[in-house]
């Protein structure tokens, strides 16, 4: 069957449905699927919208697996959600299991007594893991308000465990300024995280060693062979990548960042975008009046395996669903509980 004839399946089911569906797409689905959503966003503005719409009856989510977890965490308990390929998951996500995080968070109590450890848990992590910042005191944050979170971790406590992405923390931590001695590395394989006593009790900030690798598939090579092809372009990426290329970048941000900048960008300008491909297609076909390319071509394939036959077949399985998603209550106590967090924060 032609992808044409799932997208004819869909928007009658939309019809059908009418208000008692809310369709969420990520940026970084296909375009077919971004073009039939009720909404579109980066993971904030998605969580919120779905704490928010209590009047729709079924929540589609077109995204990753810890998305459509975070909006079953959120959404109110009448309201069911649905995730159309329950094996999408993230990698990065899952470099965050909670014995792994249990583990380190034992030997923090017990090497840094009388510290105040404060847990800060990227939106990129399962539901298990929101459910222990949760617990501990903390926050979940978006790259969007990392900053925030960050800030107030530090007015919270005397130390940050932020997990999993190692780039965005330490991004962010120097956009704020936090000297780089004060920020170190938690090696999840090795024992006691790779850090010596002394350099645990220097830290501040510990980062996890998870990473993103659609994200860390840039590198400042790239950059610079950017800079020759297109002399008057700005580059801009997205803090899960490393380091060394923020440095070279003109701007970075989340993803609401950068749809932000291409938007506001003037007919003519150039710019060049080091984050998923999908979104970077969809901005240079949006604003055809200036000149939108890929940094490098970087997919993230756990996103794109959402499919117009997945979403249609889920669609026509309502009310029943095909893939409901499920959080034990317990652990969603806790993941609420960080989330609202992090919608306090702002984005
Ligand atoms: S782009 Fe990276 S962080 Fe986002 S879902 Fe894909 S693998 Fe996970």
């Amino acid at each position: 069957m032609a992808t044409q004839d799932f997208i004819e399946r869909i928007q009658r089911r939309k019809a059908e449905l009418g208000p008692r569906l809310l369709l969420l797409t990520h940026h970084y689905q296909r375009p077919e699927i971004v073009a039939l959503g009720d909404e579109r966003g980066d993971s904030y503005q998605l969580a919120e919208l779905a704490s928010r719409r209590a009047e729709a009856e079924f929540i589609v989510f077109c995204g990753v697996r810890f998305m459509a977890e975070a909006a079953r965490v959120l959404a109110q308990p009448g309201q069911r959600v649905f995730h159309p390929v329950p094996t999408a998951g993230c990698p990065m996500a899952d470099m965050a299991e909670l014995p792994l995080v249990e583990r380190a968070w034992a030997h923090l109590e017990r090497s840094l007594p009388g510290k105040r450890v404060v847990p800060i848990v990227y939106m990129n992590s399962s539901a298990a893991a929101k459910d222990f910042c949760g617990r501990h005191g903390g926050a979940v944050c978006t790259s969007s308000n990392a900053g925030q979170a960050l800030e107030w971790g530090l007015s919270q406590g005397d130390v940050l465990l932020f997990f999993p992405d190692q780039h965005l923390g330490r991004n962010t931590a120097a956009r704020l300024g936090l000297p780089t001695t004060q920020v170190a590395l938690w090696q999840r394989a090795l024992p006691d995280g790779g850090l010596a006593p002394e350099d645990l009790q220097r830290a501040r900030l510990l980062l996890w060693d998870g990473f993103c690798h659609v994200h860390t598939w840039f590198t400042p090579e790239q950059v610079d062979h950017a800079r020759r092809q297109h002399p008057q372009g700005r580059v801009i990426v997205h803090p899960e990548c490393d380091r060394a290329v923020l440095k070279k970048a003109d701007g970075a941000g989340s993803t609401g960042y950068i749809v932000k900048a291409v938007r506001e960008a003037r007919p003519g300008d150039v710019l060049i975008i080091g984050t998923e491909l999908n979104l970077v297609t969809r901005l240079a076909a949006e604003h055809p009046d200036r000149t939108v390319v890929p940094l490098s071509p970087s997919l993230c394939p756990n996103m794109y395996s959402i499919t117009p036959r997945a979403l249609a077949e889920e669609l026509e399985a309502l009310p029943g669903g095909r893939h409901e998603v499920f959080v034990d209550p317990q652990v969603g106590a806790g993941a609420r509980l960080a989330l609202e967090r992090m919608l306090t924060l702002g984005g």
